[in-house]
């Protein structure tokens, strides 16, 4: 079940909203929508190890077979493409020997950015399933979603709010220890700084 219903109904046209009380997508075989999610988590996590923000995808055939699955990897890689979809799409890709996904569904834990969606559009996949929304750069229900709605000549459904309350609060977490970090920083600075009296 999903932990958290979308408000906002004024998602784009190019997507189908599987989140306001109707009928659930059946999860690809042998999965949960739950145990695909937990999946993506285990990328956000590997993403917190080295250094990026915590965001994970995983890219599932219908047929339950896991074809992709990537982090955030813009720091290390100095590529700012380098978004967990796009590296799950390009794991998948490799995998698959193609650059259309139409038997797949991604599940990623963040709503994804107009870069993401653009991709995950052009990429043809079948659905999109993500865990907490982007109130502020995500482009499928919570901004810019209109852009998509006559940009592109394809239509796929996405579910919203799987796990999302878990997955917020791990960029919450992920957030707020690097503001603790930097707050650190400034005082450890600020103490060096300081003109202190030699007596
Ligand atoms: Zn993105």
């Amino acid at each position: 079940m999903c932990e958290i219903k979308l408000q906002d109904e004024s998602f784009s046209k190019r997507f189908t909203s599987y989140s306001s009380g109707s009928i659930q997508p059946k999860a690809p075989a042998g999965h949960s929508w739950e145990s695909l999610m937990e999946m993506a988590r285990n990328e956000a996590r590997c993403a917190q190890k080295e250094g990026e923000v915590p965001v994970g995808a995983v890219v599932v055939e219908m047929g339950g077979t896991i074809v992709g699955f990537g982090h955030n990897r813009c720091i290390q890689d100095h590529d700012i493409s380098a978004h967990a979809e796009i590296v799950a799409l390009r794991c998948a890709g490799q995998t698959l020997r193609t650059y259309r996904f139409s038997s797949c569904i991604m599940v990623v834990t963040l709503e994804p950015c107009a870069m993401c969606t653009a991709c995950i559009l052009n990429a043809r996949l079948n659905g999109v399933v993500f865990g907490a929304r982007d109130h502020r750069a995500g482009a499928i229900v919570s901004s810019c979603s209109e852009t998509f709605s006559s940009a592109f000549g394809v239509r796929i459904w996405y579910m919203g709010g799987v796990l999302g309350l878990l997955c917020a609060q791990d960029l919450q977490r992920f957030f707020a220890q690097r503001r603790c970090e930097r707050i650190e920083e400034e005082l450890l600075c600020s103490t060096i700084m300081s003109p202190q009296r030699i007596s």
